[in-house]
């Protein structure tokens, strides 16, 4: 038996309240539903995070988000969605099983993301963009 929570929840061992599922992804209820609505599209192939993820699993992820995502506004009429996905510890990930959340949004609702700008200047844009090409052009060389 998984320890992991959301492995266990796709082999059926912990309830979950399922809204869509393919041979690649389950899209459930999440517990918490910050706004009524809020839905986790989950793997169902492990994968810790983003950086663990097949490409074909992100693939799957994003059209059934895509489509829930339509039938969340259908069905609820929500002033904005939020699509929020976490990676590791420090950016919030709670638990370690690749999801995106779906969450419905209101106007006053209390959710919030904390985005302290810094506006560098363009000097830094240029040296952190050419680290990130640089890097690219080295795992797409391997
Ligand atoms: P994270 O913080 O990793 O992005 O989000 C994890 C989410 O999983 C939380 O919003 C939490 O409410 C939800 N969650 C944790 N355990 C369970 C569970 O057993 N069942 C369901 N449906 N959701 C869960
Ligand atoms: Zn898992």
């Amino acid at each position: 038996m998984s320890a992991c929570t959301f492995c266990r929840i796709v082999a059926g061992e912990i309830p979950s309240t399922r809204v869509y599922e393919n041979d690649r992804v389950l899209a459930f209820m999440d517990i918490g539903q910050v706004n009524p609505g809020h839905v986790l599209v989950a793997v169902k192939r492990h994968a810790e995070n983003l950086y663990a993820l097949a490409a074909d699993d992100a693939a799957a992820v994003a059209r059934a988000s895509l489509a829930v995502a339509q039938a969340i506004r259908a069905a609820f009429a929500p002033a904005g969605l939020s699509v929020y996905q976490a990676n590791g510890a420090a950016a919030g990930q709670t638990v370690f099983h690749y999801h995106v959340h779906l969450v419905p949004r209101r106007e006053g609702d209390g959710m919030e993301l904390a985005w302290p700008v810094q506006n560098p200047p363009r000097a830094a844009l240029e040296t952190h963009a050419a680290a990130i090409r640089s890097a690219l052009a080295q795992l797409q060389g391997e």
